[in-house]
């Protein structure tokens, strides 16, 4: 059984690829929630959705979010009788978030919806929210402190960033089952995401860190950081802001104590020695994503990895 600790688009497209070299059933994607926001009184959790949606075949692949053909019908109506518009929700995405809130009000569990929503959109891997609990991420900035959501998308990065804060973390709970699937784990994924506001979360979590420590499983991951950039989306400003350097050496200190291995793209081969010197095993090979065969090798790769640091232990 592989876990996969995830973020949104990048963890969504790996899984992609994990799905192609092993059976979808013996994955389970333990998602962040910290940029979960409630939204015209809507639980929205965009990660959540992105996993599912994507693993659905449902995704809008250009954005990397949203269902592809929507509309925003609703959104524009919203917008006309005085709500807040900077965060934008398709008709169908809405449909997702009117459930979740609807299912959330009868007493169901985020991790019970998350569960409902996979098997009726044909999802056969297992995703679980990290949390039942609330723990946004927020952003300090020379503008005072913000929910993650409104630094990225309202601000649009903008501001300078000078911290991040997993609200609520030390009282939150790892979703039912986190912490059994870790400990049971063959192998642990760390995905290619952003480490600060998308697996920083998770790990913050009470007994998360302990129970990845504790498991016998090798812990790879994958650079989301390749010639010294972000793929895409906020890195840089945020690793920077938690003195983490913005390149694959980085991409492996973000997980210091925790990690046996990292994949790193092509281009940062020359990095290998340094990360290798963290007691970090290195695999090199074209790690951009662009499509289904991509994907996959970079899956078979991150699992060969993985074998060769259970092998070398
Ligand atoms: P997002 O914030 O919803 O996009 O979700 P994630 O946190 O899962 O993904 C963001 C991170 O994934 C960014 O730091 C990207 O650099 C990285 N990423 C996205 N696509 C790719 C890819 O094809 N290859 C690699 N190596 N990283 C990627």
């Amino acid at each position: 059984m592989i876990v996969v600790l995830a973020g949104g688009v990048g963890a969504a497209r790996f899984i992609e690829g994990l799905v192609q070299v092993v059976p979808p059933r013996t994955i389970t994607a333990v998602v962040n929630t910290g940029d979960d926001i409630t939204l015209h009184g809507l639980h929205v959790s965009p990660d959540l959705d992105i996993v599912t949606c994507t693993l659905a075949n449902l995704i809008d692949r250009e954005q990397g979010w949203g269902i592809v053909g929507d509309t925003a019908e609703c959104m524009s109506w919203l917008v006309k009788l005085g709500a807040p518009g900077w965060f934008k929700l398709g008709d169908r995405d809405l449909a997702l978030h009117i459930r979740r809130t609807a299912m959330l009000n009868e007493g169901f569990t985020l991790s019970e919806v998350a569960d409902s929503f996979r098997r009726s959109l044909g999802v056969a891997v297992h995703i679980l929210p990290m949390s039942d609990d609330p723990v946004p991420t927020c952003v300090l900035t020379d503008a005072g402190e913000v929910h993650f959501e409104e630094y990225f998308v309202k601000n649009r990065a903008r501001n300078e960033v000078r911290g991040v804060r997993y609200a609520g973390a030390e009282q939150a709970k790892p979703a039912p089952g986190v912490l059994d699937l870790i400990a049971q784990a063959e192998t642990i994924v760390i995905a290619p995401s952003n480490p600060v506001v998308s697996i920083g979360p998770i790990l913050s979590l009470p007994g998360v860190r302990d129970a990845i420590t504790a498991s016998h499983a090798p812990v790879v991951t994958m650079s989301p950081i390749v010639g010294g950039a972000p793929v895409k989306g906020p890195a840089a400003p945020l690793m920077r802001a938690v003195g983490l350097d913005v390149s694959a050496v980085g991409a492996a200190q973000a997980y210091a104590g925790l990690l046996n291995g990292i994949v790193i793209d092509t281009v940062d081969a020359g990095l290998a020695p340094r990360i290798e010197a963290l007691g970090v095993q290195v695999a090199i090979t074209d790690t951009i994503m662009r499509g289904p065969a991509e994907k996959a090798n970079l899956a078979r790769v991150a699992l060969e990895l993985a074998g060769r640091v259970t092998s070398s232990e």
